[in-house]
């Protein structure tokens, strides 16, 4: 049997953490066992449906890489198909049509409630042998209803909840097609998983309580229901249902605040599945290790700190050249052309180990590629003073006299001009980084001029002594 799972999004908001993790488990589980993963886009509420939503969770699964090998469908281009499975529901004695009117349903419910009962439909116009119906009432558009069995249980074997049993005494008469003619989610579903030969549903266990009925619905049809695996709820630091209030839950918005792809989904992975107590995962060991059997069955808590670590540990070991294709975007959102500049794998080789983010990063690679506007005041206080100038001059006469521009050519003319001028090479070299950067904060100062490069470097210099000059005989 080749696995087939899907991710099956409505596309009514973003592509959020919860939803991430149940495409990235659902891919990793068709991956794992060399099968197919399919995306559905389950658009059939047309109200709360909209274009950028279904454009916001493509653009999502392209970022995190999750690609999937058949899809997107869209379930409102199989209306036809759905009418037919009710047609056959309705012709096989499984549905029946209801006209019970929305006032019906509510005193109905209210009469139950009085009971202390529990609402539900009570079956009304549901055919049974020997029972005479209503009349239909004229000009009323039924919906139709799944004709639920009366008793007996219905056993969900589920991957992570073990056996969950329901009494089909519990279930009411699903709905199944609207008054005008549209089918609800649980048929839907259902009939696109057989139709797609879906033979593992990994989904959020907010669905959990939906399953005996789809599982009835399959049931109902002949066909073999898929697997189950119904994934524990993703809280919080404090322990409340994660949502916005907790940080950003849009994965895009972890892109725009800097994160790499990779430490998200690193991130995702443990987030509710572990494999003895391993953190660092890429993606080919993830596919290889990973294992419905290990999902943890209760719920996960989400740390931003230890995103922040993966994301860091992502930055630090990929290879440069991988990094430039994320950190060029975020230059480019700060209006910076890496073209302009050194070569973007060398900025980020000198920035690794320096950057939580790649937000930090092009913050920090700012000053390669266009000038600062002005001197940290702090720093200009702490280390620019009344020698200043001729340190600076000096430094600019030797660096302006080197044939070859350099890390090493630049330490050199450090190292010369501390002696010279008789200072510790920290003397030399943080107002020199204040001249050239404008803070205190840089790589290595050799690094950091070679970087800036001899035109950019020997401009600054000239910039900084026209000011301490100024400031001096101020
Ligand atoms: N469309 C449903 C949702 O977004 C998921 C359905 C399913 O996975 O069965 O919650």
């Amino acid at each position: 049997m080749k696995i087939r799972t899907r991710f099956a999004p409505s596309p009514t908001g973003f592509l959020h953490i919860g939803g991430a993790r149940t495409a990235l488990f659902s891919y990793l589980y068709a991956r794992r066992h060399g099968g197919d993963f399919i995306l559905r886009i389950e658009d059939t509420d047309l109200e709360r449906s909209t274009a950028e939503s279904v454009n916001a969770i493509l653009e999502g699964m392209t970022w995190l890489g999750l690609e999937y090998d058949e899809g997107p469908f869209y379930q409102t281009q199989r209306f036809d198909r759905y009418k037919e499975i009710v047609r056959t529901l309705l012709d096989t004695g499984h549905a029946y049509y209801c006209y019970c009117s929305k006032e019906e349903l509510d005193a109905l419910r209210e009469a139950q409630m009085a009971r202390k009962e529990k609402p539900r439909y009570d079956g009304r116009w549901r055919p049974e042998p020997g029972k005479t119906l209503p009349e239909p009432p004229a000009g009323v558009q039924p919906v139709v209803r799944f004709r639920n069995p009366l008793d007996g249980e219905v056993v969900v074997e589920d991957f992570v909840r073990g056996r969950v049993v329901f009494q089909n005494s519990e279930l009411d008469d699903l709905i199944i097609a609207r008054s005008d003619g549209t089918p609800t989610y649980n048929l839907t579903v259902v009939v696109d998983d057989m139709d797609m030969n879906i033979t593992h549903v990994i989904r959020g266990d907010d669905h959990l309580n939906n399953t005996p009925r789809q599982i009835n619905l399959y049931r109902a049809l002949g066909v073999e229901p898929p697997r189950f695996a119904h994934l524990p709820m993703i809280h919080g630091s404090d322990g409340a249902k994660l949502s916005k209030r907790h940080g950003a839950v849009s994965v895009m918005q972890y892109r725009d605040d800097g994160f790499m792809p990779e430490a998200l989904l690193n991130y995702l992975v443990r987030l509710g599945w572990s494999h003895g107590d391993q953190e660092i995962f890429d993606r080919d060991e993830m596919i290889r290790l990973f294992d419905i059997a290990d999902i943890n069955h209760s719920a996960s808590s989400f740390n931003p700190e230890k995103l922040l670590w993966l994301n860091q540990h992502y930055l630090k070991t990929s290879s440069p050249a991988h990094v430039a294709r994320y950190l060029s975007w975020h230059l480019g959102n700060q209006g910076i052309d890496p073209s302009t500049g050194p070569d973007i794998e060398q900025v980020i080789a000198a920035l690794a180990e320096r950057s939580k983010t790649l937000i930090d990063m092009a913050q920090q690679a700012a000053i390669f590629y266009r000038e600062f506007e002005s001197y940290d005041e702090t720093a200009v206080k702490k280390n620019f003073d009344d020698s200043t100038p001729s340190l600076l001059t000096a430094l600019h006469e030797g660096f302006a006299a080197l044939p070859e521009w350099s890390a090493e050519g630049a330490h050199a003319v450090l190292v010369a001009t501390a002696e010279r001028l008789e200072l510790k090479l920290g003397k030399v070299a943080q107002p020199l980084r204040v001249a050239l950067t404008g803070t205190t904060v840089s790589p290595p100062i050799d690094l950091t001029l070679a970087l800036i490069g001899r035109e950019r470097s020997l401009a600054r210099l000239a910039r900084a002594i026209d000011f301490t000059q100024a400031k001096k005989s101020a």
